[in-house]
C-alpha cells in the first residue's frame, strides 16, 4: 500500500511523475534505449532541457531576461556560487537570518568575503520560530539573500521588502507552491527535490544582466555565465533529475498552474493548521501569521503521556516522514505540491484518535 508521504525532502512526487520516470528508465520516446544511457547532446535530451526552461520561465510569469540553469551540487552550492557572482571585492550583501539554511548562506559569503555579508535581521532568540519584520536594510548593497520558507522551522515569507539593491531568494522548499510577482527577484534557486524532482538536479532562475560585474575569480564551475553560454549543458547536466523536473512542471500545468497548486496548498494547511488549534492535545511551534503551507511543526504537549499512542497510530495509518527535525523536535508534516488532501485528512484523523483516547 502507497504510505502517506510528509518527508520533508527528498518528497513526494505525483503518482504520473512517477509512472512517466519508470518508463523513461526502461525506454525513452522509442528509440530503443534508457534515458539513462543516452548522450545529453542527444536532440531528444537537448529538447528536454529546452521543454523544462521554457516551463520554469512560464510558470513563474518571467520573460527570456532571465536563463533558466539545472546545475548539480544543491542548493547549498549556491551559498558559494551567489557572492563569487554578485558579491563584488569592496561591497556589501544582506542576508535575512531565518533558520539553519539562511545561516549557511551567511556563513558561506563571509568565507568567501570576511565582513562583507551582514546579518541583516535574525529570529535565532526564539529558534527561528518567526520571520523578523520591519528590520533596517542599508541602501547600497550589492544583494539581499531572503529564504523564503524555512523548512527546519517550517515559517514563511508573506512578504519581501523591495530595495535598491539586487534580491535573491532560496526558495527550494516552497517554489511554485504560491502566485507571486517573480520579477521582484534578480535571482530564485532550489534545490529540485522538495518540490520539483529527485536530488540531483539544483534550479536556477537568472536575470542576465546583473552577471559579469563582481570584478572576481570565478572558478568555470561557478560562473553563471559558463552555464548561460552552455546552454546548462555545459557539462553533463543532472538528465534524470531533469527530466523528472519536466515531467513535474507538465503535471503542474495539467492541474491548472500556480493557482492550482496554491489553493491545495491553502486547503492542505487550513485542515492541519486547524486541527492543530484545535486539539488540546497539540501546539504549533511556529509564528501563526508566519506558518508555512509546506512543512507544519507541531509538538504534542505531554509527550510522554501520548508519543507512544501518535506513533503507534500513524503507524497504522500508513503515515511517514513525520518526525521533526532534531532543532525543533516534535513532529513536522511537509506537505508539497503532490500531497494529496486526503493525506492530510488522514494525518488530521490520527491527531483526533489521540485524543479521544486520551
Ligand atoms: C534543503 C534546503 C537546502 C539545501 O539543499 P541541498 O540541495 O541539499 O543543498 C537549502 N535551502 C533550503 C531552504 C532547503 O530547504
Amino acid at each position: 500500500m502507497k504510505k502517506h508521504n510528509f518527508t520533508a525532502g527528498p518528497c513526494i512526487l505525483a503518482p504520473e511523475v512517477f509512472e512517466g520516470a519508470a518508463a523513461a528508465v526502461r525506454e525513452f520516446e522509442g528509440m530503443g534505449l534508457s534515458l539513462l544511457e543516452i548522450s545529453h547532446r542527444d536532440k531528444k535530451v537537448v529538447a528536454v532541457m529546452e521543454e523544462a526552461q521554457q516551463r520554469v520561465l512560464k510558470t513563474l510569469g518571467l520573460g527570456d531576461d532571465y536563463a533558466v540553469l539545472f546545475l548539480q551540487g544543491g542548493a547549498s552550492s549556491q551559498f558559494a556560487m551567489l557572492p563569487f557572482n554578485l558579491l563584488t571585492s569592496s561591497g556589501r550583501a544582506g542576508y535575512l537570518n531565518t533558520g539553519t539554511w539562511a545561516t549557511k548562506a551567511l556563513e558561506e559569503a563571509n568565507k568567501l568575503a570576511p565582513g562583507q555579508a551582514l546579518e541583516l535581521a535574525s529570529s535565532k532568540d526564539r529558534n527561528f520560530s518567526y520571520i523578523p519584520k520591519g528590520f533596517a536594510i542599508p541602501s547600497g548593497l550589492d544583494y539581499v539573500h531572503y529564504t523564503s520558507n524555512n523548512t527546519i522551522y517550517g515559517t514563511q515569507m508573506k512578504a519581501f521588502t523591495k530595495t535598491d539593491s539586487l534580491m535573491v531568494c532560496d526558495m527550494s522548499s516552497d517554489i511554485f507552491s504560491r502566485q507571486m510577482d517573480y520579477s521582484a527577484f534578480d535571482l530564485i534557486y532550489a534545490g529540485a527535490q522538495k518540490n520539483l524532482g529527485p536530488a540531483g538536479a539544483t534550479l536556477v532562475v537568472v536575470r542576465k544582466d546583473i552577471l559579469g560585474k563582481s570584478g572576481r575569480y570565478i572558478p568555470t564551475m561557478f560562473d553563471y555565465p559558463t552555464h548561460i553560454k552552455g546552454e546548462s549543458m555545459y557539462n553533463t547536466p543532472p538528465v534524470f533529475s531533469l527530466y523528472v523536473s519536466l515531467l513535474t512542471l507538465r503535471w503542474m500545468d495539467a492541474q491548472g498552474g500556480l493557482p492550482e497548486m496554491e489553493r491545495r496548498a491553502n486547503a492542505r494547511a487550513a485542515a492541519l493548521y486547524g486541527e492543530i488549534d484545535r486539539n488540546p492535545l497539540f501546539v504549533g511551534t511556529a509564528a501563526t501569521e508566519d506558518r508555512s503551507p509546506m512543512n507544519a511543526c507541531f509538538l504534542l504537549h505531554d509527550e510522554a503521556a501520548h508519543k507512544d499512542t501518535f506513533d503507534a497510530l500513524a503507524k497504522e495509518a500508513g503515515l511517514v516522514g513525520l518526525a521533526g527535525h532534531r532543532s525543533v523536535g516534535g513532529y513536522r508534516a511537509s506537505m508539497y505540491n503532490a500531497l494529496e488532501q486526503s493525506s492530510v485528512d488522514a494525518l488530521v484523523e490520527v491527531m483526533r484518535e489521540v485524543e479521544r483516547r486520551a
